[in-house]
């Protein structure tokens, strides 16, 4: 394999995290040790200076995460990923690493429950300030930039609202104002949208949804396109300490092996689950991207290859609906998190944003009848009949 950058995403997904050693083993091994010897005094300062390649200390790099770095980075088309603990702490290292006191951050107001809480309680503290826009509304995020404007957040598609942002649009803005741009890609996967060849500096992951896939692991990602930031966020990374450990990132590695092909069967199964919801009168509205009600639907289809697993829809009758049809499902799984191979459900009214009273969901775009549904890679007439049995009853 001469250049595995010039193959098509399915091979990345096979090869791409290969880092091949004297034993002629196939698969990057563990490599559990936190430190690495020195061949002598020399060797240690070549390798303290950068004058030459290796391993120093496992904070700092290490061969069973570069395998995992080296499998993303491959499939966003990025220059270099820096592996982290978990989908935040890949979250914050790109806040921290990009703004300081004085500076502002734009922000899609649909993000992430904990990504809000970082920009909203902890980055004011520090004197960042903060905006959160619908960045589906591109003359929104416009009118939000100001001299101190440093970077644009987007998520798209957004959770739990699947509203689809314009990311090279969003890109333009940004770049004419110098700011940087970064994409939380996690609901869509590099095998669905590779949004650094769409104008983005910069990609993140929560590693513990679609790229690792079997829900055993919490792990995250940031892939720079440029050298230069690379090299300001590795020392970033090795200073904040927020990294991936060699086990987590082996798991990874070959949750990615399968990366395309569950993709596949995961975008098959919603769009074929999607329009069998449209369809139930029961339910008032269905939130897919593979469905031409949703409203940006011309959109989606030209930045992405393909719908993704996360539905969002509104039953008739709200919190009770809710609560009958999460206490009736049998083959889901009652559940947050999603992009595993298991079908997953979750309805924040009586879960996730119990706390929040019924009119501040409302406003928030979370009604009390919204369902969220990660759909898994199980045979998908047997997830049609446990959700239709489940509607039965309300
Ligand atoms: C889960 C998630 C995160 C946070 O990732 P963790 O691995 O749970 O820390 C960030 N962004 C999105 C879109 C997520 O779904």
């Amino acid at each position: 394999m001469k250049d595995i950058r010039k193959h098509g995403q399915n091979t990345k997904c096979v090869h791409g995290s290969f880092i091949p050693n004297e034993t002629g083993c196939v698969v990057t091994p563990i490599y559990q040790t936190s430190t690495f010897s020195f061949k002598d005094v020399d060797h240690g300062a070549r390798l303290f200076k950068g004058e030459e390649e290796g391993y120093i200390y496992t904070r700092v790099g290490n061969p069973t995460i570069q395998s995992v770095e080296q499998a993303v980075a491959l499939l966003e088309n990025g220059y270099k990923g820096i592996g982290c603990a978990t989908g935040m702490a890949a979250v914050h290292l790109v806040f921290a690493s990009l703004l300081s006191a004085g500076d502002h951050v734009i922000s899609s107001e649909a993000v992430y429950g904990s990504t809000s809480a970082l920009l909203k309680t902890v980055f004011p503290r520090f004197g960042v300030k903060v905006s959160f826009v619908d960045t589906s509304d591109l003359e929104a995020v416009k009118a939000a930039v100001t001299p101190e404007t440093k970077l644009i957040y987007v998520e798209t598609p957004a959770n739990p609202t699947i509203v689809v942002s314009d990311i090279a649009a969003i890109a333009d803005i940004a770049h004419e104002n110098d700011a940087k741009f970064c994409v939380d890609n996690t609901f869509m996967s590099p095998i669905l949208q590779r949004p650094l060849d769409l104008g983005a500096d910069l990609v993140l992951h929560s590693m513990t949804k679609f790229l690792n896939g079997h829900a055993d692991v919490v792990a995250g990602m940031v892939i720079l396109k440029t050298e230069e930031d690379y090299n300001h966020f590795r020392s970033m990374s090795t200073e904040f300490g927020g990294t991936i450990d060699p086990f987590n990132s082996f798991l990874v590695a070959r949750g990615i092996k399968t990366l395309s092909v569950r993709i596949e069967r995961h975008c098959k199964n919603a769009q074929k689950i999607a329009e069998y919801l449209e369809s139930h009168p029961k339910v008032e509205k269905v939130v897919f991207p593979g469905l031409k009600s949703h409203p940006q639907y011309e959109l989606h289809k030209k930045q992405t290859d393909g719908p993704g697993a996360l539905i969002s829809f509104f039953l008739k009758g709200g919190l009770e609906s809710g609560k009958i049809v999460m206490n009736s499902v049998k083959l889901h799984t009652l559940a947050v998190s999603l992009g595993g191979v298991e079908s997953l459900i979750q309805h924040p009214a009586s879960m996730t944003h119990a706390c929040m009273s019924s009119e501040e969901r409302e406003t928030a775009g979370i009604g009390d009848g919204l369902v969220r549904i990660s759909v898994g890679i199980e045979d998908v007439e047997e997830l049609i009949a446990d959700i239709d049995q489940a509607l039965e009853k309300v």
